[in-house]
């Protein structure tokens, strides 16, 4: 018989210390059977595969950046283990709520889509759902045509609806959110598969505070072996100053630890955006998402931004659990480059205030043509929020400010003409690059403390090596002939061709250096 047609009770190996609920891990009880069952790593050797196979096996990874031959295999209908913690069983749910679910894709894998699809009926109580929305936002594959109709024909709980012209993610799934019938609007990304019991304690949560906007903790499902693995560190959302770009800060981390509970409500500063829930009612109050937001990025920052200044909160609920495809890299193309930036640059100048300066420095000086603003301004202003240094002393107090910098930007070396870079590294060693003049890695801000900064890490010397340091920073000079001497070696920083490294000062210009001062008037 094996344990295949058993329910399996309890497949997370939870501990009841509640500092343990930082690193658990999903094991099933017997060895499932089935490819992928419970989220079990697959396994393919493509030299194993014949030589057509293996074509499509390639094909699979380069066009979807994750292994979609192994997607193709494991079954759309796959269980996953109860992710726990244990304490989330004996909640009850009495929500007055039901959910829209909202799922826009560009070029989505097949089965990818359909697991996605079935995940969602497969764990959502039927009285809890109301519909599925699909909205193509103008794939070019042709299995997203009539064959995706065909198919969904089928479930007459999926809704289909196209934009038509390629829109971006924001416009889609504004298009999704004028179609939804129930109260509460579930988001969610193409690639992902829900966890038994992820939507009850959403649409509890909302149902108890309609200004709370929940998020599932989002496990990673591993692009090589679609295998299903808790996301460690418990961790809730930040932001960079750079493009405003998401990132997760460990809950041990936060200035404020989250109470000792296994099962709630952790404040998160801002969403990871693929996936969250949100009271139908309090989205149109806050005026959705700016429409002007194209493709990819900033619709999650400015959400957050707006649910905290204006009186609502971002949650992440550990007992509920959505699996997420990481992406090796982002395999979707954005027609217009820079849109990124420019859609950060929409929710700066809406949203943040004089701290806008901050994203503008860190990503370089030129020119970001927003478009009209207008509309998103006068929305502010009837919603009557709190500012932007409300939300960062209240709500983010982790985040650095870099109000204290005497001089930002790159930091070339007269030598060889090339700048520091962080190689976008984290407590490693930073390199020396070609300058590219846009900031991100290579932007550094000099603080009047002698440390220097990427608002993130530190330069740091020690054993005679520099490094990227984020929580301590060594403290240098810069001398009237263009040297940077650290205080406690008397040492100086200087370039290679690649590399950057510290040594006895000397008159070599490969020690020399030139730094941007900034303007007075924009030191705080
Ligand atoms: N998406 C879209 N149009 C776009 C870009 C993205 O419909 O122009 C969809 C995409 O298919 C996915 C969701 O929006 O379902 C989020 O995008 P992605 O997964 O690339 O973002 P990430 O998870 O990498 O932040
Ligand atoms: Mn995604």
């Amino acid at each position: 018989m094996g344990g295949l047609h058993q329910p399996l009770k309890n497949i997370g190996n939870w501990s009841n210390d509640p500092d343990d609920v930082m690193y658990p891990q999903f094991v099933a009880e017997s060895p499932p059977h089935g490819r992928g069952e419970y989220g079990l790593p697959v396994t393919v050797f493509p030299n194993h595969l014949s030589a057509k196979t293996n074509q499509s096996f390639d094909e699979g990874l380069k066009k979807n950046n994750f292994n979609q031959f192994v997607g193709d295999i494991v079954s759309v209908t796959r269980r996953l283990p109860d992710p726990g913690p244990p304490q989330c069983r004996s909640l009850s749910h009495q929500s007055r709520h039901r959910a829209s679910v909202i799922m826009c894709f560009h070029n989505e894998a097949w089965s990818t889509l359909l697991r996605s699809v079935h995940s969602i009926i497969n764990r959502s109580p039927p009285h809890l759902l109301q519909e599925i929305i699909l909205v193509d936002d103008a794939s070019d594959l042709d299995h997203l045509g009539a064959a995706l109709e065909k198919y969904m024909s089928g479930l007459s709980i999926v809704k289909i609806l196209r934009t038509g012209q390629r829109e971006g993610l924001t416009r889609a799934r504004l298009l999704g959110y004028k179609h939804a019938t129930a109260s509460v609007l579930v988001f969610l990304d193409s690639h992902i598969e829900c966890f038994p019991g992820w939507l009850e304690p959403l649409l509890d949560r909302i149902a108890e505070n309609p200004h709370a906007v929940p998020y599932p903790k989002i496990e990673s499902i591993k692009p090589d072996t679609l295998s299903v693995e808790p996301h460690v560190p418990l961790s809730v959302g930040t932001f960079s100053w750079a493009n405003l770009i998401f990132r997760w800060i460990g809950i041990h981390e936060l200035r404020t630890k989250p109470a000792r509970s296994q099962t709630a409500p952790i404040k998160s500063a801002t969403m990871p955006g693929g996936l969250f829930a949100i009271s139908r009612a309090y989205f149109t109050l806050l005026g959705a998402y700016d429409p002007g937001l194209d493709y990819w990025g900033g619709e999650n920052i400015e959400l957050s931004f707006k649910v905290w200044m204006c009186n609502g909160s971002v949650e992440l609920l550990p007992c509920s659990h959505v699996g997420h495809i990481f992406h090796h890299n982002n395999p979707i193309h954005w027609p217009t480059p820079g849109s990124v930036r420019r859609n950060a640059a929409r929710v700066a100048e809406v949203w943040m205030d004089d701290y806008k300066s901050f994203f503008y420095e860190t990503t370089g000086s030129d020119k970001v043509v927003v478009g009209d603003i207008s509309e998103r301004q006068e929305l502010r202003r009837s919603l009557n929020c709190q500012d932007f240094e409300w939300y960062l002393n209240n709500v983010l107090p982790e985040l650095p400010v870099p109000t204290d910098c005497l001089t930002v930007g790159e930091i070339r070396n007269a030598a060889y003409n090339n700048c520091i870079d962080s190689m976008g590294r984290h407590s490693l060693l930073p390199d020396m690059f070609t300058c590219t003049g846009k900031g991100y890695n290579q932007f550094w801000c000099m603080r009047d403390n002698g440390q220097i900064w990427n608002y993130h890490q530190h330069l740091y010397v020690k054993d005679g090596n520099v490094s990227l340091n984020l929580r301590q920073g060594s403290s240098w000079t810069y001398t009237q002939n263009g040297q940077l001497h650290e205080k406690i070696s008397g040492l100086c920083l200087q370039a290679g061709k690649k590399t950057l490294t510290i040594q006895p000062c000397s008159g070599e210009t490969s020690q020399v250096w030139t730094l941007t001062a900034r303007p007075p008037n924009q030191r705080h």
